[in-house]
């Protein structure tokens, strides 16, 4: 059969069929090692294992899962998410133009505001989930690269990858799409022409709230800018490590079947909490009423994924109220991981227009009917 027509499931189920050639075994073994060893001749003993800041055969196993998931080439793993965004941006050239979307992941704008100011970039920031903004933009300012994060947190917009991809790709430049809340299993941006997906793979595909990673993919694994990422990796050094890829891989076994299972508890959560009377308003891309409901129907298949966010009715007290009388939430950052989490964003970043009834909910794979239990309980006054 041809790899291809596998679906996501199998393809994880079996950690891309691996057998380990040495031993058989379905599982394939930790090697901590930090430097491999050359015979009398002085030859390698494997070749390609040299030294294991780049040498790193679990870690390979893991790309080669994620590359196949996102239907990509090539895969690189970094020790998390921001690395992986900062190597992107590291690898282009100085006085190069970004635009990159306002209002996503706090710490990707934060750290890009720094590092283009220092690095001479002319970074332009906008609502690019605006099809028209995107479209005269990308004619304005012909920007090398173009960075987007679909759907976007906290506010879960949708912005559509194949419209994104012709604007940008029109003036010759790169899309790279930050894909974390929705994972390869729900949207595989490169098949709708994102030239690199990013995840944080600390999210949805590690999912068990254990491990940090970060992942880029392509189907274009000799571009220039991917090489000079890779080089960058490699001399630089951000790498994962042997046990964290392992932890990894064993995680995205049950990748499909998580994303499955939060994104039918989230679309039930949503839907409660949009009909409640002491809510305000309900962004989740799997609501027809919510904006951007159609682009996330076209590039997201099979669920709208783990995140939402509400706005409770009243002011900043009733919100904190609300997230004091949860019992089965946690009250903790991040998201995707099998346990449902509950954050007040304002209190983490209060000077970036979050408003302070916002909630954000990570959905887990708890027993829905708990969890709005859990809600109802937290919401009645
Ligand atoms: C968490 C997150 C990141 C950063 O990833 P880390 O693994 O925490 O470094 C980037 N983008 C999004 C959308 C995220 O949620």
């Amino acid at each position: 059969m041809a790899k291809q027509s596998l679906s996501a499931a199998t393809i994880a189920a079996q950690a891309g069929g691996y057998i380990d050639a040495a031993s058989g075994g379905v599982v394939p073994p930790i090697q901590p090692s930090t430097t491999f060893a050359r015979d009398r001749n002085y030859a390698l003993h494997a070749s390609g294992n040299i030294y294991a800041r780049d040498d790193n055969d679990v870690g390979r196993v893991a790309e080669g899962l994620l590359a196949r998931l996102d239907n990509a080439q090539a895969a690189l793993l970094f020790p998390n998410g921001m690395a992986s965004i900062a190597a992107v941006f590291r690898a282009l050239p100085t006085g190069g133009c970004v635009l990159v979307q306002t209002q996503i992941y706090w710490g990707t704008t934060k750290w890009l505001r720094d590092f283009c100011t220092r690095r001479g970039l002319n970074l332009q920031e906008a609502e690019l989930s605006d099809p028209a903004q995107m479209q005269q933009l990308c004619a304005d300012y012909k920007p090398d690269l173009v960075f987007i994060e679909t759907p976007s947190n906290p506010w879960l917009r949708s912005t559509d990858i194949a419209h994104a991809a012709g604007c940008v790709h029109a003036h010759g430049g790169r899309l790279v799409v930050d894909a974390t809340a929705a994972t390869p299993v729900l949207t595989r941006a490169l098949d709708f022409g994102a030239d690199i997906v990013m995840h944080s793979a600390t999210k949805g595909i590690n999912g068990h709230s254990d491990v940090l990673a970060g992942v880029l993919a392509t189907k274009d694994p000799e571009a220039p800018h991917w090489q000079a990422i890779a080089t960058d990796r490699h001399d630089a050094g951000a790498v994962i490590s042997s046990f964290d890829a392992w932890l990894l891989i064993r995680s995205i076994r049950t990748l499909p079947l998580r994303v499955e299972r939060m994104s039918q508890n989230a679309q039930a959560v949503a839907e409660y909490l949009d009909d409640h009377p002491s809510v305000e308003t309900v962004f989740y891309p799997g609501l027809p009423s919510f904006a951007g409901h159609d682009v996330a129907r076209r590039q997201m298949l099979g669920g709208f994924g783990s995140l939402l966010s509400f706005c409770v009715k009243g002011e900043r007290a009733d919100a904190l109220r609300v997230v004091g009388k949860l019992d089965l939430f946690h009250r903790a950052t991040s998201l995707g991981g099998v346990e449902s989490l509950v954050e007040h964003r304002h209190t983490i970043e209060p000077h970036t227009g979050i408003p302070e009834t916002l909630l954000r909910l990570s959905i887990g794979i708890e027993g829905g009917e708990d969890l709005i239990a859990d809600l109802a309980q937290a919401l009645a006054c």
